[in-house]
């Protein structure tokens, strides 16, 4: 049987902000009188064209995107991006070779599919767990790189940069898949940023790619024409058809952080809401296990392991099922890491994660020897 009131700490997709939901719901059959939902409209209509220039603005004004960059929503995902970034980028310049810097299975990921089409030079020595970002100084950085990659946060081993890297003019291309607008970010300090939406923006189906109009135009001949960031610049995203409802939901994201106060105020959530969780970890005296690095502890996915440092599995399938029976959905953590995982993104209040934490102060209660 379902609890009454469930919280979803799921890593992806995620929950989103209730007010965004019950609005869309609102207008599910209708959008603003038209007659029709945002599902059935064409994508070349003015009722669309709105919803789309809206989204834009909203996001330029959240992160003061500078006019120089042109923002992007495309289809196939933060996965899109792993091809989509080398295939436009890599030939910026003649050795056709980007350094990435790996500190987590996205960022393998994106190295991985970026070998397919140039060379990819691995910035820090490659590791079996990822718990730790490498002190910058000892990163073997490459001045010939067409570009430089990293993943601001690593949903799975919940790996987060509290910095962004120097590159000496190398552009910088960044996945804030899993933390998008929970922190104010200087965009001229990046090449190409993109997020997919199904964590803190939006529902899946959408990825938003902000890109330095520099950068544009340098497309492999084998990319393919729905990847190319020149041919769906020049087309406002519309060169085929986007995928229309997931960019109307994150447009509704957009309008409701500006109305919560902005990305500040979803940084000032995140500091609170993880302080809250790794607080209960450090005062556990052992119960509670994070395995990073403190100067990289993710402030939206945090991985624990419960009972000891490895983990007794026995206690973290209580803690799933305990937690589930009370309403505290998707804590279990990624299969490749084990234990939990709290994922604390925007839509995720303060207060649920209060009550979070009250069960799990609870839980450890009732089971530490
Ligand atoms: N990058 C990060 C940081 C992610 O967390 C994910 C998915 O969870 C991806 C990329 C891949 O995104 P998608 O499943 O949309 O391809």
């Amino acid at each position: 049987v379902k609890p009454k009131s469930v919280i979803n700490f799921s890593a992806g997709p995620a929950k989103l902000p209730e007010a965004v939901l019950a609005y869309a719901q609102k207008e599910l059959l209708d959008h603003e009188g038209s007659g029709v939902s945002v599902m059935e409209m064409s994508h070349r209509s003015s009722e669309f064209s709105k919803i789309l220039n809206n989204a834009e603005k909203s996001l330029r004004e959240l992160i003061n995107v500078p006019d120089n960059y042109k923002i992007l929503f495309l289809q196939g995902g933060g996965s899109g991006q792993f091809s989509a970034i080398p295939l436009n980028l890599l030939a910026l310049k003649s050795g056709h070779s980007a350094d990435y810097i790996v500190t987590g299975s996205w960022s393998a990921k994106a190295a991985q599919e970026a070998e397919k089409y140039g060379t990819v030079n691995y910035v820090v020595p490659k590791k079996k767990k990822y718990t730790s970002i490498e002190d910058h100084s000892t990163w073997k950085l490459n001045p010939d790189a067409s570009y430089v990659y990293y993943c601001a946060n690593e949903t799975i081993d919940g790996v987060e940069f509290q910095f962004v890297p120097q590159t000496n003019g190398v552009p910088l291309v960044c996945d804030m898949s899993s933390n998008f607008l929970s922190r104010h970010i200087d965009v001229t300090k990046f090449g190409v940023i993109f997020a997919g939406a199904q964590k803190n923006i939006g529902c899946a189906g959408v990825t938003a790619v902000i890109i330095r109009e520099d950068l544009i135009g340098f497309a492999m001949k084998v990319c393919p024409v729905i990847f190319d960031f020149k041919i769906q610049a020049g087309n406002n995203s519309l060169y085929n058809t986007p995928p229309t409802y997931s960019i109307y939901i994150m447009g509704l994201v957009f309008n409701w952080i500006q109305e919560q106060g902005g990305v500040d105020k979803m940084e000032q959530n995140a500091v609170q809401k993880s302080g809250l969780i790794y607080d209960l970890i450090d005062n556990s005296e052992g119960f509670y296990n994070c395995p990073l690095d403190r100067d990289c502890r993710s402030r939206m996915n945090i991985p624990i392991r419960i009972g000891s440092e490895a983990g007794d599995e026995a206690l973290e399938k209580e803690f799933a099922k305990e937690s589930t029976e009370k309403g505290f959905l998707q804590l279990k953590g990624h299969r490749s890491v084990g234990g939990i995982r709290v994922s604390l993104y925007n839509a995720v209040t303060v207060e649920e994660t209060r009550r979070l934490v009250t069960f799990m102060i609870d839980f450890q209660e009732r089971h530490r020897q």
